[in-house]
């Protein structure tokens, strides 16, 4: 393991830096949280002014459209978007983190061309159709039908959870294509048109006020064959190639950004005398040794990632385990700095609070990273 970046990877940190000094004032204001149509043009704005700089795509393979940059470039990538107050993916996240990699390493080349470009290009918008009702931390569970008829599958079923359904133009969808197969091995993943007839998408509100996913409900939506990524049943597998892509690089500029924000945190304690309290000093200062151990572990992980060959770890579990816990505590660190104020949800930090309960959920809950941990690093027996 070396942690030490090298003169070219430093180069290109340079480089990056001088872009964004240079792009980010001329960016427009951002819209509202609830402004979803506003959010979309935003966040594709801001894929597009990537591509016209060759940043789009960092981390994808060459022959993809990407620049098959290292782990560790796209390290430096996050970290330095952040750092710079640059738009996070946004609405972009499924096209750019899971449907589009899925698709430059499982599609056919009709496919890849169709569907790979618009993503890159910030021109389409994906959402990810995976948890059902009865099938989160279980996804194999899943019970949406589709039935061959002709050319095309016919899909019934419901989705929930779904971010960014509200104004996605494709979903991942993951179905049941033969429910007497085990059911690992019954499930295929196909890309449906979310214009297509029969799909009703119902938002969800969160804690927080906003609706950022929804559930949707599919009744007889017809989706070419042509659509599915993967052989028929081979779904799963396909899944699990998708993960592959992170590389341990899941969360770097929202460790930054918490980093960022406990700063901010012990400035605003100075300022309004709660610094004068040993325990919150204390506690500001565990943090901040957490997030620099989070840090240095993320580093880890990339450099883990490059040295296998982009095999993902079971490192990101342990990370994403002490994280969303860590990011929980941040906030809840920042009501106590608050005070009252932390009940005025237009107060800086009230809505990143409510909104960090669902760190423990999302992406895999705490309790199954824990058994990743307990499975797979102590190798303790399986629980039943
Ligand atoms: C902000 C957010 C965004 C999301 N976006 C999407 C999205 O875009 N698309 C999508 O498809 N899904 C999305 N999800 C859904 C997410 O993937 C699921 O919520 C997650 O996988 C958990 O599934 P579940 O909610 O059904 O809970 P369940 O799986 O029903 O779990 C309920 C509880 O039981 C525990 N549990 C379950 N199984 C075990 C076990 N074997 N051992 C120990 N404990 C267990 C869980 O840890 C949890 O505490 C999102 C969720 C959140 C919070």
């Amino acid at each position: 393991m070396d942690l030490a970046y090298t003169e070219e990877e430093e180069d290109f940190r340079a480089r990056l830096r001088e872009w964004l000094a240079k792009v980010l004032p001329s960016l427009p204001p951002k819209p509202s949280p609830d402004d979803w149509p506003g959010r979309r043009a935003y966040d594709l704005g801001w894929q597009r002014t990537l591509y016209e700089a060759g940043y789009a795509g960092l981390h994808w393979p060459v022959d993809a459209g990407g620049r098959g940059a290292t782990p560790t470039q796209h390290l430096i990538y996050l970290e330095e978007t952040e750092k710079a107050g640059a738009p996070y993916v946004g609405a972009n996240f499924v096209g750019l983190l899971h449907a589009g990699p899925t698709i430059a390493s499982e599609g056919t080349p009709e496919q890849r061309a169709r569907w790979l470009p618009p993503v890159l290009r910030g021109e389409e918008v994906w959402c990810q159709g995976f948890s059902e009702p009865d099938a989160g931390s279980d996804l194999a569970a899943l019970r949406t039908r589709a039935r061959r008829d002709g050319d095309d599958y016919v899909v019934s079923g419901s989705k929930i959870w779904t971010s960014h359904a509200e104004v996605a133009d494709w979903c991942e969808l993951l179905v049941r294509t033969d429910p007497a197969a085990p059911k690992h091995r019954g499930i295929s993943w196909l890309a449906m048109p979310m214009d297509a007839p029969g799909i009703t998408v119902r938002p969800l509100r969160t804690l927080a006020g906003s609706t950022e996913f929804a559930e949707v409900f599919l009744d007889e939506v017809r989706v070419p064959v042509a659509n599915r990524v993967g052989a028929e049943n081979d779904g799963w597998r396909v899944t699990m190639v998708t993960l592959s892509y992170e590389r341990g690089t899941a969360f770097v500029g929202e460790v930054v950004a918490c980093r960022r924000v406990l700063g901010e945190l012990a400035r605003e304690a100075r300022g309004n005398g709660r610094w004068d309290d040993d325990a919150l000093r204390r506690r500001l200062g565990r943090l901040n040794a957490e997030f620099r151990a989070l840090w240095r572990l993320t580093q880890w992980n990339v450099s883990e990632s490059q040295r296998t060959g982009g095999v993902p770890g079971v490192g990101g579990s342990v990370f994403k385990l002490r994280y969303s816990h860590a990011r929980q505590e941040l906030y809840d660190a920042a009501a106590e700095v608050l005070g009252p104020e932390a009940l005025d949800l237009g107060r800086e930090w009230t809505l990143d609070r409510l909104s960090s309960l669902s760190y423990t959920i999302a992406a895999g809950t705490s309790q199954i990273q824990s058994n990743i941990v307990a499975e797979r690093i102590l190798g303790l027996p399986k629980g039943r």
